[in-house]
Parts: structure tokens; sequence; C-alpha cells
């Protein structure tokens, strides 16, 4: 007997016959002897619904109230499934982040998980009760609720399993697994058996929304036995693990999109020491992350810079850097948010230069011009137009991949 903790996402839970399939799902794992702790998100498209609701209200709502709003959602589907599993007799108690001690930071909107007191759910374990715990929320210093970032019950989900020492976290979705590219963009992309925790972070962080990031960091650093599989299928899914097999090591493992960034151009800089320091400093102190960076090579003693932000940074990042023109000395900034980023991820690229050609050859066939490229040990970027983003990522799909989705030979 093992304890498992299985997260379903919205998909599926989004209607009344999905939600007794879930509850299946969890009832035959509790009676194959195993103690289970079920991690829900929000119905649907709830949490969407939400959002319009309160822009409805005030398009500026605080974080707070958004959060307090936001989790709701769980709250719904939770009662829900636990009153399917009840209805079957199964013994169940469904708990808030709160009661299920999940405590975070203060930061609304996007908090982190400081610490998980697990008593109240050993207790209920205990009781031989199935748990079911709202993903995406938590409770901070000052009692109030908050929620983790979008995508966030993957990472609720890591963070039960690690403090709870559970035997497997398994996260359920809508595809059968972790593919080489969204199986809904790329039709042939094939399903991985396994992927290392570092290639799938790299996946997570460069926009494939089948695990959130951050569940994926934390499931690295407390070493949980991960899967991801499908609630409807019943197919195996895919193996998050620290090393996999050589067998399955090649140069790409999957491609990812992200279309969720703008681009900023500051034209007309001095081409001097200290612009790049200026510029990075102001909006590192407003919190704004920057992505990939190019700077033009100098003439007449000016130069250009640009990078991209999140587009939700957009604003901040223009008003900040316009605020400060004098002290940067700039002639204008161009921003664009009509922009991309693809990428391929891949531990075996490393040491063969031939992959970034291939895909940059991929590219050119298409006709698709490449704005920026990033590159660092397991992963290639680059900056498209919005409009080419998901051609591009079908092209080199084919590239890298035969129609069976096997590697093809570079
Ligand atoms: P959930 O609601 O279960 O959390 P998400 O919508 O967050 O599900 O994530 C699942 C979706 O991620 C899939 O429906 C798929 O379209 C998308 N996706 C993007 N990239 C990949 C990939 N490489 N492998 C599998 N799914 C992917
Ligand atoms: N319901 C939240 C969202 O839609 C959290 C999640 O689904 O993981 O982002
Ligand atoms: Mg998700």
């Amino acid at each position: 007997m093992g304890l498992i903790v299985q997260k379903f996402g919205g998909s599926s839970v989004a209607d009344a016959n999905k939600v007794r399939n879930v509850a299946r799902i969890i009832t035959e794992t509790y009676r194959r002897g195993h103690n289970v702790v079920v991690v829900l998100s929000a119905q649907g498209d709830t949490t969407d619904d939400l959002i319009a609701k309160a822009q409805e209200i005030n398009p500026n709502a605080s974080k707070r109230e958004m959060d307090m709003l936001l989790s709701t959602g769980e709250q719904i589907s939770c009662s829900l499934c636990a009153m399917a599993i009840e209805a079957m007799g199964y013994p169940v108690v469904s708990l808030t982040g709160w009661q299920a001690g999940m405590q975070t930071n203060s930061t609304y909107g996007n908090a982190r998980i400081k610490r998980v007191s697990t008593e109240r759910i050993l207790n209920e374990l205990d009781r031989r009760s199935i748990v079911i715990v709202t993903g995406f929320q938590g409770i901070n210093k000052y009692g109030d609720i908050t929620t983790l970032g979008r995508g966030g019950s993957d990472t609720s989900a890591v963070a039960l399993a690690a403090s709870l020492h559970a035997d497997l976290c398994q996260i359920y979705t809508d595809v059968d697994g972790v593919y080489t590219a969204d199986p809904r963009l790329v039709p042939e992309a094939h399903k991985l058996q396994e992927i290392t925790f570092d290639e799938m972070l790299e996946l997570a962080t460069l926009g494939a929304q089948v695990l959130h990031n951050r569940s994926v960091e934390m499931a690295k650093r407390y070493n949980v036995n991960l899967e991801v599989l499908s609630s409807f299928s019943g197919n195996p899914g895919t193996k998050v693990k620290e090393v996999v097999k050589i067998v399955e090591k090649s140069h790409v493992s999957g491609i990812a999109k992200d279309k969720n960034m703008a681009r900023l151009a500051l034209v007309g800089l001095a081409d001097e020491p200290g612009i790049a320091f200026r510029i990075f400093s102001l909006l590192s102190r407003e919190k704004i992350n920057v992505d990939i960076i190019l700077q033009s090579i100098g003439r007449d003693d000016k130069k250009d810079i640009s990078f991209t932000v999140a587009k939700s940074d957009t604003d901040a990042a223009k008003r900040i850097l316009e605020e400060n023109r004098e002290y940067i000395g700039f002639d204008h900034i161009d921003v664009s948010d009509n922009i991309a980023k693809v990428s391929i991820v891949g531990a075996g690229m490393i040491n063969n230069p031939g992959v970034a050609a291939g895909m940059f050859e991929a590219l050119f066939n298409a006709g698709i011009n490449i704005h920026m490229i990033s590159t660092s040990e397991i992963k290639v970027s680059v900056l498209v137009d919005i409009d080419d983003a998901d051609r591009a990522v079908q092209v080199i799909h084919r590239k890298f991949f035969d129609d069976n989705g096997l590697q093809s030979a570079m």
C-alpha cells in the first residue's frame, strides 16, 4: 500500500459525467489499497469566466480580491467530486488550500508555496478517507487566500506529493502524456515514454502548457515520482524523471511555442559602457523579467538594444523606460506584441551543432523570418511573427521527426 497524489485538470472535471469519471479513477486507486490525496482544478473554463466577471465590475481590481474570486472555482470542483465519491459509498473529505495547510508567501496572483502543514491531511488519511484538495490556492501570513498563477494546480499537487512523501504523483489531463509538440497543433507528434526533469522544465517554461513549470522545478528538487497521463484514455503516460533510458535520448525532445510575449526595442542608444546596466537595472527594480536580449553592432557611436518581456509586463516596461529617457538616452522605443517564441529542447543537442542549423533550415524553407535567436545548453529559441508561429512549430517538427514521430537522421 502506498500514498498516491492524483491531480485532475479543468477539462477532466468539466461536467457532471467527467466528475463521475474522475471519481471512478480515484476510488479504483483507493480500492487497490492506496491512500489517495486528490488535487483538482476549477471546472472547464471557470477561471477564465471568473476573470471576465471581475473585468465587468472593475478592470483594475486588486490582486487580493482577484485571488478571493478565482479561488472559488476550485472549491466548486472539489465539493462536487467529493459528493460523487460519497454517492459511490466511499469515505471522502474535501479541503480548501487553507484547511490543507498550504502556506504561501504574499504575492497575490503568483504566490509561492512556503510550507505545507500536513497534519490535517494525515489525520484524514489515518481514518482511511480519500482527501480532495483545491489546487491553485493557499493562504498567506495575513490569513488571506492567495493563488499560485495560472496552471498552478500542478504545483499544488507536486507540493503535496513532496510534503507527504508520496510514492507517486499523477497529473491527469486531456492528452495522453507529454508529446514532442502540442498534439493539437501537430497531430503527428509522438508521446514520450519518459522525459528528464531538466528538459520538461525547459519545455514548460518555453510554453508547453501541459505542466506548470514550477511543478517541474519542485518535482526535481524533491525527486517526486511524477507521471503525466490522460483521465480519458487509460493509456500509459509519460514519466518525468532525473535520468531517462539512453535509447530515448535524442537530439531534440520537444518543440514549444509561447505567444505570451512582447518585444521592446530601444533605438538610438549611445554606444558606450553602462547603457545596458541602466536599462536592465531599471527593469529589474520593477520586477520585470527580461528574456531574449539582442544588441546591434554600434555604428556612428549609436546602437540599438531589443529584448522580450511577458505580454502582461509590456506597459510597465515601456512606462519605466520612457520615464527614464534622459538617464538612459535613446531616440525612441518600438513595441511589438505580434511576435511569438518557438523553441526546440533536448539534452542531446549541446554536442550537435547541426541541430540549430536544422531548425533554421526548416524555417528558411518555409519562408519564415527569424527576428531574434537565443540558445542554451539544452534549447534553441527563435522569435518569429505571431502569425508564423504555428506553422513554425509544424515545419520544425517535420524536420526533426518523421511522420511516425520518430527522430529523423540529422
Ligand atoms: P489541464 O487543464 O489538465 O491542466 P492544460 O490545458 O493545462 O490541462 O494542459 C494540457 C494541454 O497542454 C493539452 O491539451 C495540449 O494542448 C497542451 N500541450 C502543449 N504542449 C504540449 C506537449 N508538448 N505535450 C502535451 N500537451 C501539450
Ligand atoms: N484553475 C486555474 C487556472 O485555470 C489553475 C489550474 O487550472 O491549474 O489557471
Ligand atoms: Mg494545466
